[in-house]
């Protein structure tokens, strides 16, 4: 029997609609397709590593809901702590045991976070540690790096990554220009860069925030020495070194990203996998610095829905999960079988791609070598790139609609749905030759 025909008609519709009551017709500007033309597939289901749309069509997906899918959709230990909590009380604005085990679970698994404090998201988390990082020095700069993305708080959409890079708005209107003189942007694994912003501002600076993979401009492993320089520098001139591990955290290791360096933050940023599938972020480190937050110390911060108790059990769920023995091997296993096997498909059609990974984060980059800053992802070959994803998208295998973003596996995408995706690379790299 013949399939039918792909059609978006029954999206293409809700999209229309939805353009006239949610500005660009999405709650978040990378869903809008914008990047790839056409319209987002409207999704209604997800089950392990596959979704399907309103017109019924199914896609492995490689978004994974931009990385808290850690354990696919709908892992079913999750929705039975879910469950559980929904029938307990959504919420109680007082706090609750559950909150004090996701505590020790994230301080366990993670260097030297001694203390952490649950939000809602990474906004919220990135947001945070900044006024901590200012409360804690007496200083008002931040560096961070061009191509990074650190949630949409002000200090942070400047030179941003992201859906703000794919929209070419990585400094977006609304943010003051006093707010934005005390963001400073290096270049991302260039210690030259970092080196001239401390040279000239380094007795301002409360803090560097770095994503120690960057993950906003597809997936660049920081290069030999690089933390290590930033490090240094934090060291020599008194700033704090912020992890944003809102992506890597428990996606690259079970510690995130520090079990796979010697290189030590002062504080974390957590989100994505930590809710499960549910709101939540985190910030953390060490005592003395989270000491400073309300109500133990004089740094405000606070939420109504903060270690909301169905984000709580999903993410606790979540880690447990990945405590289990084999987890990230598993994970492993499957970024680099579909690392090697997307290179020996490009290749055999002609096609020079590099890929950037580390774990299940993963991009393929239409470029001879991976990328190592926000230039260099620049000038890859986008257009080819935007004709891949579209041949990709029809043969039922969702990408992240920009090639700025990196595709999540989970722990679903087994050896069939590696295959599958394979098949249809092949199928992509012959037909856009
Ligand atoms: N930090 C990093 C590294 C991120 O990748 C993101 C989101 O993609 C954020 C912060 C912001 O998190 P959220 O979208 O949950 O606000």
């Amino acid at each position: 029997m013949t399939p039918p025909p792909f059609t978006l008609s029954k999206s293409e519709a809700i999209f229309a609609e939805a353009q006239r009551l949610i500005p660009g017709g999405v709650n978040s500007p990378v869903r809008a397709y914008k990047a790839v033309g056409g319209v987002p597939p409207h999704l209604v289901r997800g089950e392990g590593p596959l979704v399907w749309d309103e017109d019924g069509n199914e896609y492995v997906d490689l978004v994974g809901s931009y990385g808290p899918l850690i354990l696919g959709h709908g892992n079913a230990e999750v929705r039975e702590a879910l469950h559980a909590a929904v029938d307990s009380g959504t919420t109680f604005g007082a706090p609750t045991r559950g909150e004090l085990e996701m505590a020790r679970t994230i301080t366990e698994r993670v260097p030297g976070c001694e203390m952490v404090r649950l939000v809602n998201s990474g906004t919220e988390a990135t947001m945070s540690a900044a006024r901590l990082a200012r409360a804690a020095t007496g200083r008002p700069k931040i560096l961070k790096f061009e191509g990074c993305y650190h949630g949409h708080g002000d200090s942070f959409l400047v030179s941003a990554g992201s859906g703000a890079l794919t929209l070419g708005a990585p400094d977006s209107p609304g943010v003051t220009k006093a707010t934005a003189a005390n963001s400073l942007v290096a270049v991302y694994n260039d210690l030259d860069s970092v080196k001239a912003v401390f040279d000239e501002h380094g007795s301002d600076i409360a803090a560097v925030f770095v994503e120690p993979v960057a993950g906003n401009m597809g997936t660049i492993p920081p290069e030999a020495g690089f933390l290590e320089g930033l490090r240094a520098h934090c060291d020599v001139s008194g700033a704090l070194l912020v992890y944003d591990e809102v992506m890597t955290g428990f996606r690259v290791a079970k510690g995130g990203f520090q079990d796979l360096s010697d290189v030590r933050c002062d504080l974390i940023t957590l989100g994505k996998v930590i809710g499960g599938g549910l709101p939540v972020g985190a910030y953390g480190g060490r005592s003395d610095l989270m000491m400073q937050v309300a109500p133990a110390g004089p740094m405000y911060q606070a939420g109504t829905l903060s270690g909301n108790p169905l984000a709580v059990a999903a993410g606790r769920k979540t880690l447990e999960i990945l405590g289990r023995h084999g987890i990230y091997e598993q994970l492993e296993y499957a970024g680099s079988t579909l690392q090697k096997g997307l290179m020996r498909v490009a290749h055999e059609h002609g096609r020079a791609i590099s890929v950037g990974r580390v774990g299940s984060m993963i991009c393929p980059y239409f470029s001879a070598a991976v990328p190592r800053n926000l230039t260099e992802v620049t000038a890859t070959d986008r257009e080819a790139w935007v004709r891949f994803f579209n041949v990709m998208l029809r043969s039922g295998i969702l990408l992240p609609p920009s090639p700025y973003e990196a595709i999540f596996l989970s722990v679903t995408h087994t050896q069939p749905v590696l295959d599958r995706i394979l098949e249809a690379a092949d199928l992509a790299f012959r037909e856009i030759r």
